[in-house]
């Protein structure tokens, strides 16, 4: 088989690397690209150098945005006496487009893991725990994975010793809309149960 000049090969290796797209996707990305580069490449490159030199994390919340502190923290009617803590700015994106949350937001940018040698300090818990003042409300909406509980319970005990009067919640587990009993594994449907709420 020929192999594919330098640039090419090296182009394709860095779209590869992008989340959900694979050496296959890449080499069709690459293709497209190449093959009109003025109609395909050149705004594409236009749009990562716009948004390289205008986007920055949000220094309260994390939140990519703009502004900073981020269109969200500084929003009249979003209430500061909540915060959402996520893992990513994606769960803010996600969260969004419910359009039932009207508080702050604080990305952590990860969950603790002993196996990926993720610690306490590498994620963004200090900057959490420093802006406790006014806020009445946490909710953990952290993945219901081992890790993700692990890390729940562990911001938990962090800001009850900062503190304890605050009311901590978290996201219900159970019955996702549109899902069947029958369908669900054991530990989803355990938890629905225990979780259950009043009809
Ligand atoms: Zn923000």
């Amino acid at each position: 088989m020929q192999k594919s000049p330098d640039a090419i090969e090296n182009l394709v290796k860095k779209l590869a690397k992008l989340p959900s797209v694979g050496t296959r996707s890449a080499r069709r990305i690459a293709l497209h690209l190449l093959s009109d580069k003025d109609l395909n490449m050149a705004p594409l490159e236009q749009a990562l150098a716009f948004a390289k030199e205008t986007v920055h994390a949000c220094t309260l919340c994390g939140n990519l945005d703009v502004h900073d502190p981020c269109t969200i923290c500084t929003h009249k009617h979003k209430d500061a006496s909540k915060i959402c803590v996520i893992q990513s700015v994606g769960d803010i994106w996600a969260m969004e487009r419910t359009g039932f949350y009207d508080g702050h937001y604080h990305v952590i940018g990860g969950v603790l893991s002993a196996l990926d040698g993720i610690t306490p300090d590498k994620l963004n818990i200090k900057s959490l725990l420093n802006r406790l003042d006014n806020v009445t409300e946490i909710i953990m909406a952290l993945g219901a994975t081992v890790d993700g509980q692990a890390t729940a319970h562990y911001i938990a005990e962090q800001i009850r010793t900062v503190k304890p009067d605050i009311q901590i919640s978290r996201l219900a587990y159970g019955v996702p809309i549109g899902g069947e009993v029958e369908y669900l594994d054991d530990s989803t449907l355990a938890t629905a149960m225990k979780s259950r709420a009043n009809f």
